[in-house]
């Protein structure tokens, strides 16, 4: 059987039959692709623990007939800050659940795969505000990378400049997912369904295009424009994926119960028909 090896990140698993599980990787050769883990719900299997979800590694495929199948992973990370904390857990399931949906099966896109590897890597050790501007931040690059750059930096109706430091009437600005950005207080009745905000969310927007992830993650934010940026990030992304994203419910719940660090280890997203 012809094997070959790739540089890959597992974003989730899925049971199937017995014993085996199928892993969505994303890898730096091939982008998303699934394989099979044999026998990795059986507790002896040496593989299981090397194809947890977020575990960077080299593995080495085999070609099989409908599925290729994990042969070997020689693991490079395994980020124990994510899996040790619900709330960088759940991020961390934003992120993996947005590359997964927003990148085509097999379709090479290096770049998508850098973003994520940045930033399960901030993640790591972020703090609960921290972990969210992560993930925000790979929300808008890896859309942006892939095409859907949302425009924040003027209207889309009429080209007017974002304001700075705008007030009253002046700082009503929207956010039109159907037309991919912001909308100026002059053009927001022809636009019914946009969101309404500030143009000091635009302006974080826009930072978080071009800032790295180090520098995005140290951005503060007031927190009713920080609730606003997550809003206006989802709303962009599902307008993309003409779908609605699981994992800000969870993150939501997460938050509103106070969850915080120091959880047990949790298996991560194990999706499958029954447990
Ligand atoms: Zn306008």
């Amino acid at each position: 059987m012809p094997v070959y090896k790739a540089e890959g990140i597992v974003l989730r698993r899925q049971v199937i039959g017995e014993a085996d599980r199928t892993i969505t990787l994303l890898t730096r050769e091939y982008g998303r692709l699934r394989a099979v883990a044999r026998g990795t719900r059986r507790i002896t299997s040496r593989l299981a623990g090397r194809v947890e979800p977020f575990t960077h590694g080299g593995f080495l495929l085999a070609r099989g007939r409908s599925l290729d199948v994990i042969a070997q992973v020689e693991v490079l990370r395994t980020f124990p800050g994510i899996h040790t904390d619900l709330l960088r857990g759940a991020y961390a399931g934003y992120v993996a659940e947005v590359v997964d949906r927003l990148l085509p099966e097999r379709d090479r896109h290096e770049e998508a795969f850098t973003i994520v590897l940045r930033t399960l890597d901030v993640l790591e050790d972020a703090s609960e505000d921290a972990a969210e501007m992560a993930a925000l931040w790979c929300g808008l690059r890896l859309a942006s990378e892939l095409g859907y750059r949302p425009e924040v930096d003027a209207c889309v109706g009429c080209g007017r400049a974002l304001p700075r430091g705008a007030s009253g009437p002046a700082a009503a600005w929207g956010f039109a997912a159907d037309a991919g950005g912001a909308v100026c207080p002059a053009c927001l009745a022809g636009h019914a369904e946009a969101m309404r905000t500030v143009p000091g969310v635009f302006a974080t927007c826009g930072y978080l295009l071009r800032a790295a992830p180090e520098h995005a993650v140290r951005l503060r934010t007031p927190p009713g424009q920080r609730r606003d940026l997550a809003r206006l990030v989802q709303a962009h992304l599902e307008h993309q994926l003409d779908a609605k994203l699981r994992s800000p419910a969870v993150i939501g719940r997460l938050r509103a119960a106070g969850a915080s660090t120091s959880t047990s280890r949790g298996a991560g997203p194990d999706a499958g028909p029954t447990r």
